[in-house]
C-alpha cells in the first residue's frame, strides 16, 4: 500500500467515482472495503492518519456489550456478538479471546452478572468464545493473584474478544487496496461539490503537499466520527448538531498490576459505568470513563477528575494501588453519541449505529463501535448503493479475509501481530541484521518495522509509526519519545526526506507524546 500510487490514482482520474468515503477510522474503512469489495470504485479520504480519531483509543475489546444486557437491549448486544465471531475468524492475527473475571464482594449491592453471563453465551450461539462459570474465592485469586481479597467471595469468568484497533484499521486499508479501492491518509475534506441540489462530490486537500482536488462521486458517505456535525454543516451551514461527544479515558500500568492472562471486568462503578483492566500487549490498560465534553478534537485531553477516577477505582480492587507515578500512558478518546433528549446522561444514551440520507444525497453514518464495523459498512453500503441508483452487487465481507489472515502462529513471536506479513519483516532483517536491533530496550519494537510501516503501511511520520504502526505511544510514552529520534532518521532515509524533517520531526512527536504522560 503505498500512498503516491494511491495519489497517482486520484489525480490521474476525472470520471466518477461510485463512492467517496470521508474518514478513515473504524467506520470509514468499514464502508470503504465494503465498497471496494463490492466491485465499486471506491475512493476513502481521511484528513490525518487513518484510525487517528477514535479508533486508534478503544478498551480494545471486541464485545457484545454486557452491560447493554442490563439495559435490555438484546438486539445491540445479539448483533455484536455475531460480529465478533465474525471478527475472529476474519483477522485471527489481531483478535483473541480474552478470559474476564467479575469479581464478588461482600460489599457490593449493585448487579452481579452470574446468571447474566449465561445469557450472553446463549446470545453468542455458535460464534461463543466458551461459557462462563462461577469460581470460588481460591479460584478466582489463582486466575488474579493482584485481586483485593478482603471480603473476596469469588468471581465470575466469561469471555470476550481483544484485538489491537489501530493494527486492524490499518489491514483493513490494506485490505481495500486488494479489492481495487483506493484508502488516502493525510487528504482532508473541505467542501462538496454540487449537480442542482444534490452533491456530486468533493473538494479535498493534500495536506503534505497543499495541491487541492476536485473529486466526482455517485455518492458521498461522511463517516467522521465526532466530526460528523462539521462535515453536515458543509453540505448546509444550518444543519442541526446530531453528534454528543463523550470522553473516554484509560491509563496505561505495569503488567505486575495485573500479572496472569485475565482481565478485571467491574460492571458498575459510581457513575454506572463498566471499569475494566485488561492485558494488552504485555501491559495492563484500565479504564474508562463517560465525560461530556463541549468541543472535538483529534487530540483530547483527559482531564484531572477522569484520572483520579480510575486510579481511585482501580485501588479498589487492586492488592497494590497505582498511582500517578505508575502511569505509562493516557489517552482519550472520543465517543461519537448520537443525541437523546435532553437530561441523558452520556453513560445512558444508545450506542447503536445511526445511518441517515440528507436531501442533498450525502450519507452519514455514526455512532456504533469498532466491533460493529463490519455490520455498519454493510448497512451503509445497501443504502447508499440505493441512493447512488448503483447496480446492485451482493455484500462479501462477512466471510472476507482480512489483510494478514493467519490462523497458526506462536502468539509469542513479537511480530505475530503482523500475521501473514511477519515473514517480509523477518526478510528486512535476513537482508541486513542491523535492522533486528530494538529501538529501545523497554519496546518489543524492531528497526525493520519502520521499513516495513513507511514502504507497506502508508506510515507518513514518526507519530504515524509510535502511535498507531506499533503502539509504543499508548505502552510507554517515555520510551517512545527515546525511540523518536532513531525512528525519524529510519524515516527519512526510506521517504527521502532532509535533516531537517527529520528534526522538525523530533521535535513535533516529544510535543505530543508528552501530553501523554503525567509527570
Ligand atoms: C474510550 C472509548 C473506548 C471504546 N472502546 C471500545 C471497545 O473496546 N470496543 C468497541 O467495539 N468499541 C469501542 N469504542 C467505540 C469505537 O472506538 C468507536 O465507535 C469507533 O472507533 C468510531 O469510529 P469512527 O470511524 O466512527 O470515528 P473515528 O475513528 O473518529 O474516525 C473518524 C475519522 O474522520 C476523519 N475526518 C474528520 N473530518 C474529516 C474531513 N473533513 N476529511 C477527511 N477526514 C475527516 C477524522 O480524522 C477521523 O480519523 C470505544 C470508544 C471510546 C471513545
Amino acid at each position: 500500500m503505498n500512498r503516491e500510487e494511491m495519489i497517482k490514482k486520484v489525480a490521474g482520474y476525472d470520471g466518477y467515482w461510485d463512492f467517496v468515503v470521508i474518514g478513515g477510522g473504524a467506520t470509514g474503512l468499514g464502508v470503504g472495503l465494503d465498497a471496494a469489495s463490492r466491485g465499486y470504485k471506491t475512493l476513502l479520504l481521511e484528513q490525518h492518519d487513518f484510525s487517528k480519531g477514535t479508533s486508534s483509543r478503544s478498551t480494545k475489546l471486541v464485545h457484545g456489550g454486557v452491560r447493554y444486557l442490563r439495559q435490555g437491549n438484546i438486539s445491540l448486544v445479539l448483533e455484536a456478538l455475531h460480529e465478533r465471531g465474525l471478527l475472529i475468524r476474519n483477522a485471527p492475527h489481531l483478535v483473541s479471546h480474552q478470559a474476564f473475571i467479575v469479581p464478588n464482594y461482600e460489599w457490593w449491592n449493585g448487579p452481579f452478572y452470574g446468571a447474566g453471563m449465561k445469557v450472553y453465551d446463549l446470545l453468542a450461539g455458535r460464534l461463543g468464545l466458551g461459557s462462563s462459570k462461577h469460581l470460588s474465592k481460591e479460584e478466582t485469586l489463582k486466575r488474579i493473584p493482584t485481586l483485593e481479597p478482603k471480603g473476596l467471595r469469588g468471581g465470575v469468568v466469561y469471555f470476550d474478544g481483544q484485538f489491537d484497533d489501530s493494527r486492524l484499521a490499518v489491514n483493513l486499508a490494506q485490505t481495500m487496496v486488494e479489492h481495487g479501492g483506493v484508502p488516502l491518509n493525510y487528504m482532508k475534506v473541505t467542501g462538496f461539490t454540487w449537480a442542482g441540489e444534490m452533491i456530486d462530490g468533493v473538494t479535498a486537500k493534500n495536506m503534505e503537499t497543499g495541491d487541492e482536488y476536485e473529486i466526482h462521486s455517485r455518492v458521498v458517505v461522511n463517516a467522521t466520527g465526532v466530526f460528523t456535525d462539521e462535515v453536515l454543516k458543509m453540505e448546509n451551514p444550518g444543519a442541526e448538531p446530531i453528534i454528543t461527544p463523550s470522553q473516554g479515558v484509560h491509563v496505561v500500568l505495569d503488567k505486575e498490576f495485573l500479572p496472569g492472562d485475565s482481565a478485571i471486568m467491574v460492571p458498575q462503578t459510581t457513575d454506572g459505568r463498566v471499569l475494566f483492566a485488561v492485558p494488552w500487549h504485555d501491559k495492563v490498560v484500565v479504564g474508562t470513563t463517560d465525560t461530556e465534553v463541549p468541543d472535538v478534537s483529534l487530540e483530547p485531553r483527559a482531564l484531572e477528575e477522569e484520572i483520579k477516577f480510575i486510579l481511585d477505582h482501580a485501588a479498589i480492587y487492586l492488592t497494590k494501588d497505582p498511582t500517578r507515578d505508575d502511569i505509562q500512558s493516557v489517552f482519550a478518546g472520543l465517543r461519537p453519541l448520537v443525541k437523546a433528549g435532553e437530561g441523558k446522561s452520556t453513560a445512558a444514551i444508545s450506542r447503536d449505529h445511526y445511518l441517515v440520507v440528507s436531501e442533498s444525497g450525502l450519507v452519514t453514518i455514526t455512532g456504533g463501535k469498532w466491533t460493529t464495523y463490519r455490520k455498519m459498512g454493510e448497512d451503509t453500503v445497501n443504502q447508499a448503493a440505493l441512493v447512488a441508483g448503483l447496480k446492485d452487487q451482493p455484500c462479501i465481507t462477512k466471510d472476507l479475509r482480512i489483510h494478514g489472515w493467519l490462523k497458526h502462529f506462536d502468539e509469542h513471536d513479537p511480530l505475530s501481530y503482523y500475521g501473514s506479513d511477519a515473514i517480509y519483516i523477518k526478510k528486512i532483517v535476513n537482508a541486513d541484521p542491523a535492522m533486528g536491533e530494538k529501538l529501545h530496550k523497554k519496546l518489543s519494537y524492531i528497526r525493520a518495522e519502520v521499513i516495513w510501516a513507511v514502504r507497506e503501511e502508508m506510515a507518513r511520520t514518526v507519530e504515524d509509526f509510535l502511535a498507531r504502526r506499533s503502539r509504543a505511544l499508548f505502552l510507554d510514552a517515555r520510551a517512545s519519545i527515546d525511540a523518536a529520534p532513531e525512528v525519524a532518521r529510519i524515516m527519512a532515509e526510506e521517504l527521502g526526506y532532509d535533516r531537517k524533517w527529520q528534526m522538525d520531526q523530533e521535535n513535533a512527536y516529544v510535543g505530543l507524546a508528552k501530553e501523554y504522560l503525567l509527570t
